[in-house]
């Protein structure tokens, strides 16, 4: 069975998001549980988390179909000692926020390197892997210290695939698979496809060949047991751009054909599949268009 649904809002309290999923039809969701603009937030109240629970049953939607995006001012492979620290004490925090909730996965972009290395530069190509290696090495670093800071919960750090826009890394599914093969405790780890990151980074999903080629890839490289929900975008910019902006279903260059292979993949069950589309007021049409993709 397929649970979809979107990236709803959570202003006014984290126990609204569920009410704001019920009334788009969506039978998954994600949100940010803070502010993700803002490095601080106080702590979660017992009143809001019970509020959340209750409203969570009322919709119907179970947690393992609830995937939180974190802040988008963290940097897991920062390369200011400063910064980094920062960002995995708010990780660490949105860690918490996660099992205060009941929650079991969050979903965070890898990290980037910050380096503006040119092109010109004569030894590039190898530099620039360097660079992206060590940053690898700092971002599973922050992962290790985050499992073991919070040893006595089973949220999993779901990584996202990225467009690799700028210094951003997860461009390419090597880049998962090496973070995987250095966290020590596989148990506490997943990865989030984002159809567009994907098609933008540079795996064609546009015919049932290109499809059948990139889901292949990723499970010889990661192994679909990691794939712990989807981003069900359409995308703007062009394959293999490696420019990160969202479009409506079938507005962009992916099309609909893909999200009709994505709603009869069995390997995509049970998983929460996001809509983070760019009209909000398409939301529920986008969720009932894709229910109506599934074959009889
Ligand atoms: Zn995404
Ligand atoms: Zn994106």
């Amino acid at each position: 069975m397929k649970f979809v649904g979107a990236h709803v809002s959570s202003s006014g309290g984290v126990d609204n998001a569920p009410l704001n999923a019920m009334e788009i039809g969506a039978k998954a969701f994600a949100l940010f549980t803070k502010n993700q603009r803002q490095w601080v937030a106080k702590p979660l109240e017992s009143k809001t988390i019970d509020k959340f629970v209750e409203n969570l049953e009322k919709s119907g939607i179970l947690p393992k179909h609830i995937l939180p995006h974190d802040s988008y001012l963290i940097n897991l492979g920062h390369p200011d000692k400063e910064q980094l620290e920062k960002s995995r004490h708010a990780f660490i925090d949105e860690l918490q926020r996660c099992q205060l909730l009941g929650l079991d996965r969050l979903n965070f972009h890898p990290g980037s390197h910050l380096v503006k290395l040119s092109k010109k530069e004569p030894h590039y190509a190898q530099m620039l892997q360097e660079i992206e290696d060590s940053c690898l090495e700092v971002i599973a670093d922050s992962m290790n210290r985050a499992i073991e800071a919070t040893k006595n919960s089973s949220v999993k750090l779901v990584i996202e695939n990225t467009a690799g826009q700028g210094s951003n890394l997860g461009y390419r599914f090597e880049h998962l698979a090496k973070l995987i093969e250095l966290v020590e405790d596989k148990s506490r780890v997943g990865v989030c496809l984002d159809t567009c990151h994907t098609f933008t980074s540079g795996y064609d999903l546009r015919t049932r060949e290109a499809y059948d080629a990139t889901m292949d890839a990723f499970e010889k490289i990661v192994g679909f047991e990691y794939l712990m929900g989807m981003h069900i975008n359409d995308s703007k910019p062009t394959l293999g751009s490696r420019v990160d902006r969202h479009h409506s279903l079938g507005e962009g260059e992916i099309g609909w054909d893909t999200f009709g292979f994505i709603m009869n993949d069995s390997r995509m069950d049970d998983i929460p599949l996001i809509l983070e589309t760019i009209d909000e007021s398409l939301w529920a049409k986008e969720i009932r268009d894709l229910y109506h993709l599934i074959a009889k």
